[in-house]
């Protein structure tokens, strides 16, 4: 399985090359050449999740890894998963299902993708000797998965920037307290976007991408996606292969692109609903086809508190019908601001997103009423899309809204809607009292340089 960049400018890469780099050199996303279709769907169901992961997986990942090494390193993740299930399907109400995602180290659905991607770094690096170091930006899951999945993994080291103040203090704990030296948690003046976009400085600055062999596990790396696709497959054979809408509580659009796979790659789904907090630019720009970046509003589902969403990219690129040149002109112009998408490419997107968004109101309007409806705590982000999913409910089709995190990992958000703090479950019970480690950084690529050479560990 061969690689190719959305802008059409770096080189092709396999699957271990794709997933050591993250980010193509050219500034674009890496997709896969041809997506792959899977057959025997009907007897997918029963199947034990790392089953079902291994088929969906392989095609991907080539000769990257032997089917031993595949299954090896899956069953070592989801090991990690504390479900027997792995990804539960709940009712919530006649035709709604809610897919929880959230029974990981970290209570996000980020496990899913980092646990496994960990797993594999650590079979490609052990083989090959090399070293790397890994930065990521973080508006606080994908920090706190990448850190308890990559913590104490040899010739890797980790460094996650997160928007000081600006995630929740469960989040900043589980990024702050593991004492594994391999592991470095900063804490940057300014938004996620901020974050996001040094991190994009640091990969477009080659010289040093290549001194410290920077690695990048955001939700733009292609391994993390591919791990994602897998639940869209269990959670579609639980409910006997039919048509199914899917609504996805969305931020960087990789969850939701993860489903636009699944369905490429032959699943039933008939519609992917983006939901989004007031951090809308991707309703806007599904609803109007303008891409237009404004600015961040912090909000109680912190997660997709977003507005340039990477993944979008890979989307546009297939909607554009693989126009490499296109995309990477509509970057340029997402510099100057945003763009508009064309009269095609909208229409493509349209076949299979919907969108919408919620308020605070509503979002906390939905933990209060799902209470009472069902019993399900749920947290911020799962409101969002539970809100939209149940405006976008059709008889005879079912509806499966992705739970992304536990209501424990948001626990203000929750008590101003019920008055009750969710508990965290008994493998966090310490996390409060473990000393942190942090270190403050400005918002400037060249401080953060000199801080991460600093610091390596080797
Ligand atoms: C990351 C995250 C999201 C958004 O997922 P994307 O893949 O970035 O769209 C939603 N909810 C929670 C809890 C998250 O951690």
């Amino acid at each position: 399985m061969r690689y190719v960049s959305t802008r059409g400018q770096a080189p092709v890469l396999n699957f271990e090359q794709a997933m050591l780099s993250g980010l193509a050199r050219d500034g674009g996303l890496y997709l896969p050449e041809t997506i792959p279709t899977l057959s025997d769907l009907d007897q997918l169901d029963g199947l034990s999740y790392e089953e079902v992961a291994f088929r969906v997986v392989r095609p991907f990942t080539g000769d990257s890894f032997t089917d031993e090494e595949l299954r090896g390193a899956i069953d070592r993740a989801y090991a990690r998963i504390s479900h027997d299930a792995r990804a539960p399907l709940v009712q919530l109400a006649p035709g709604h299902h809610l897919l929880e995602l959230f029974h990981g180290p970290t209570l996000a659905f980020k496990d899913f993708a980092m646990q496994l991607i960990a797993q594999l770094f650590q079979i490609a690096l052990t083989r090959s000797g090399q070293r790397i170091t890994i930065v990521g930006a973080t508006s606080g899951d994908t920090g706190s998965a990448a850190i308890e999945a990559f913590r104490g993994i040899d010739n890797v080291d980790v460094f996650i920037m997160y928007p000081h103040g600006r995630v929740s203090e469960v989040q900043r704990r589980q990024m702050t307290t593991p004492p594994a030296a391999n592991v470095h948690a900063l804490a940057v003046t300014g938004h996620f976007d901020d974050c996001q976009a040094r991190l994009k400085d640091l990969f477009n600055d080659h010289a040093f991408r290549d001194h410290v062999g920077l690695a990048g596990v955001n939700s733009i790396n292609w391994a993390r996606v591919v791990a994602q696709i897998v639940y869209y497959f269990t959670a579609c054979a639980s409910l006997g292969m039919r048509s199914t809408d899917f609504c996805v509580p969305t931020g960087n659009f990789g969850d939701i692109f993860a489903g636009s796979i699944a369905r490429q790659m032959g699943l039933p789904i008939r519609r992917l609903i983006v939901a989004t907090n007031q951090n809308d630019i991707l309703h806007r720009a599904l609803s109007q086809g303008e891409y237009r970046v404004g600015t961040v509003e912090p909000s109680i589902s912190p997660s997709m508190d977003i507005q340039v969403s990477s993944n979008f990219e890979r989307a546009l690129y297939l909607a554009y019908g693989g126009d490499a040149g296109a995309v990477a002109q509509l970057m340029d112009e997402l510099k100057a601001g945003g763009f508009t998408i064309s009269q095609g490419a909208l229409q493509a997107l349209r076949e299979q997103y919907r969108s919408d968004r919620v308020s605070e109101e509503e979002t906390l309007e939905t933990i209060r009423d799902m209470r009472e409806r069902t019993g399900e705590v749920m947290c911020p982000h799962t409101a969002v899309g539970v809100a939209v999913a149940q405006r976008h409910l059709e008889p005879g089709v079912p509806m499966v809204t992705l739970a992304t995190a536990h209501p424990a990992k948001f626990p203000d958000a929750v008590e101003r809607a019920i008055g009750i703090r969710p508990g965290l479950p008994p493998h966090l019970a310490e996390l409060f009292d473990l000393p942190e480690r942090v270190t403050r950084v400005e918002n400037d690529v060249e401080a953060l340089k000199s801080l991460i050479l600093d610091r390596r560990t080797q």
